[in-house]
């Protein structure tokens, strides 16, 4: 039987996201500092070549779906390039993008036309103002004829994510549920986690799926519907109506650890088996040292089978890993 990558609690890994730089021209407040970033070097990021031959490796392991992310991803030059290469690998079956959305008016239709599968634009607010507050840049506008660039190229399904922070955007959950109503966008609410050095986070800033279910629900009654792949992270429901769909990624109220199907690579070539890991195993060294693939799968096959049984945010013992979001890849 051909080698996969499992863990010891049976958990087979499908699912890699890749960052492709630490660089953003957002500064969301939940995912980094305004200032003071210390930015990864050209020759310390993996290049396109180095990034379809880790792809590859890992598509001969159990690997079919590729996410690819940042800091700002778009900001990686023709990244398109890069999901035309990821699109030719045997056993690749689903490439996404996960962006801020300001390129998108003019890199989405050639993202589409180069096998991009599926996109998460990520949306804090509605009201322009707030955008700008929440992400430092007045980019409101831009990042709309984003998200409407994406729907015109095609691209399906079209994902918002969007991060409460009480006290913030927390009452932005209305506007959103009626976007949903209104165009063929899935509004997905991602859980604020604590994660990098400034994040500002409490955990009552969270604003937990069950308080924005509640809201929902009392302005329109909403209906579970299955989960994809019958696993989470995301629960999914429509309005009882039958129209729009919203997600909600618990990640702090009810972890789905016991489902993670994912792992991740930095932009400098570091290998993480979850978000929250303290340790990394170095793949960007083994690329330009002149490692075999079968040795650098044999890497990945170990490095899995001691992947974290669960994030510990809920517990004493917590650590904070010293990479902000942007730096991991969200
Ligand atoms: N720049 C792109 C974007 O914003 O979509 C991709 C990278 S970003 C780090 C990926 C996702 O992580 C975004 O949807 C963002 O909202 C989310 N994110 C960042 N910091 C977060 C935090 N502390 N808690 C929850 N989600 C966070
Ligand atoms: Fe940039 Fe995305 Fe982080 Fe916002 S969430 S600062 S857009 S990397």
């Amino acid at each position: 039987m051909s080698r996969r990558l499992v863990d010891t609690l049976g958990r087979v890994v499908t699912n890699l996201r890749i960052s492709v730089t630490d660089r953003c021209n957002f500064r969301c407040s939940y995912c980094m500092p305004e200032e003071g970033m210390e930015w990864l070097k050209r020759n310390q990021l993996l290049t396109y070549e180095e990034i379809t031959r880790l792809a590859r490796i890992f598509a001969s392991l159990s690997i079919y779906k590729i996410r690819l992310t940042g800091g700002e991803p778009l900001m990686r030059k023709e990244l398109w390039q890069l999901v035309a290469m990821l699109k030719k690998i045997d056993g690749i079956r689903d490439i996404a993008l996960t962006t801020n959305g300001y390129f998108l008016a003019e890199q989405a239709q050639r993202l589409a036309d180069s096998g991009l599968d599926r996109i998460n634009i990520s949306l804090d607010s509605l009201d322009p103002l707030l955008f700008a507050d929440l992400t430092r840049r007045d980019y409101f506008r831009r990042t709309w004829e984003g998200i409407e660039a994406a729907e015109k190229a095609g691209i399906h399904p079209i994902k918002l994510n969007v991060v409460l922070v009480r006290g913030v955007n927390d009452g932005e959950i209305l506007n959103f549920a009626e976007l949903a109503r209104k165009r063929p966008y899935v509004i997905r609410f991602i859980e604020f986690m604590p994660i990098g050095k400034d994040d500002g986070w409490v955990l009552d800033k969270v604003v937990s799926t069950r308080e924005i279910l509640q809201t929902i629900n009392s302005y329109r009654p909403l209906v579970p519907l299955p989960h994809v792949n019958g696993k989470a992270p995301a629960d999914r429901y429509m309005f009882a109506d039958g129209k729009g769909e919203i997600g909600f990624i618990s990640s702090v109220s009810q972890p789905f650890c016991g489902d993670c199907d994912r792992v991740r690579v930095t932009s400098d070539g570091k290998f993480r088996t979850c978000l929250f890991s303290l340790t990394e195993t170095d793949l960007r060294a083994m690329l330009r040292g002149g490692t075999s693939d079968e040795e650098i799968a044999e890497a990945l096959v170990n490095a899995v089978s001691k992947k974290e049984e669960g994030h510990l945010i809920n517990r004493p013992e917590f650590i904070r890993p010293e990479r902000t979001m942007s730096q991991i890849g969200g």
